[in-house]
C-alpha cells in the first residue's frame, strides 16, 4: 500500500500560501486535495463553508479537541483557534491521495513529533511585500493587519526547521518549484523512502 505524501505549507499571512496551493492542486488534479481546516474564525466575504475552512463555534472546536478529532491545532494570532481535522487528512492518504495542509507553525511544530513523514515547507516573501498584499486584500481592519505583521515576523524565526523554503518573488517559478517537491514527494512514497 502506498501511502499519498502529506505536504505541510507555513509562512506568514499575505506570503501566498492558498494562491500556491489552488495552483498545484490544477496540475495534480485528484492526486492531490487541500485539507479544509476547522476555525473558529468568522467567515470572511466569499468564503464558502465546508470549502475554504469548516466554521466551527467555539464549543464545537472545544469538542473535537475532547474527542481527539483534530491532527494538530493551535490559537493563531492570539486569538481564534484553528485546526486540522483527521478526517481531512488519514482516510484520503491511506488511498495513495496526497494532501497539502496550509498551517501556522505551532501547527507544523506539533506536526513535526506526530507526523515525521510530512515534508515541511515553508513560504516567504520579499521583505515589505507582506504589508503591501495584507493591505491590497482588503479584508481585515488596522488591527488585524497589525497582529498578523507581528506574527509574520515571528513565523520567520521557525523558517530553518522546514525542509524546503520557497521565495514567493515570482509567481509562476514558485508555482514551478512548489510542483517539483510535491512531485519528488509522490516519488519518494512510490518508492518506499
Ligand atoms: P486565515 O485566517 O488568514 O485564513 O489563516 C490564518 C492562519 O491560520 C494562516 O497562517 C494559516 O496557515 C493558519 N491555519 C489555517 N488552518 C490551520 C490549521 O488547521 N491549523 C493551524 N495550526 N493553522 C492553520
Amino acid at each position: 500500500m502506498i501511502l499519498g505524501p502529506l505536504i505541510i505549507v507555513s509562512g506568514p499571512s499575505g506570503s501566498g500560501k492558498s494562491t500556491l496551493i489552488r495552483r498545484a492542486l490544477n496540475v495534480f488534479g485528484p492526486e492531490l486535495r487541500h485539507s479544509v481546516s476547522a476555525t473558529t474564525r468568522p467567515r470572511r466575504e466569499g468564503e464558502i463553508d465546508g470549502v475554504d475552512y469548516h466554521f466551527w463555534t467555539k464549543q464545537r472546536f472545544q469538542e473535537g479537541i475532547a474527542t481527539r478529532e483534530f491532527l494538530e491545532y493551535a490559537t493563531v494570532f492570539g486569538k481564534y483557534d484553528y485546526g486540522t481535522p483527521r478526517t481531512e487528512v488519514e482516510s484520503h492518504r491511506l488511498r495513495g491521495i496526497g494532501v497539502v495542509l496550509d498551517i501556522d507553525v505551532q501547527g507544523a511544530d506539533q506536526l513535526r513529533r506526530t507526523c515525521p513523514d510530512g515534508f515541511f515547507i515553508f513560504l516567504e516573501t520579499p521583505a515589505g511585500e507582506y504589508e503591501r498584499r495584507l493591505r491590497e486584500r482588503g479584508t481585515d481592519p488596522e488591527e488585524a493587519i497589525q497582529r498578523r505583521l507581528e506574527s509574520a515576523r515571528l513565523e520567520l524565526t521557525h523558517a530553518h526547521e522546514f525542509n524546503a523554503r520557497l521565495v514567493n518573488d515570482d509567481v509562476e517559478r514558485a508555482v514551478d518549484e512548489f510542483c517539483s517537491l510535491i512531485r519528488s514527494r509522490f516519488e519518494a512514497a512510490r518508492n518506499g523512502r
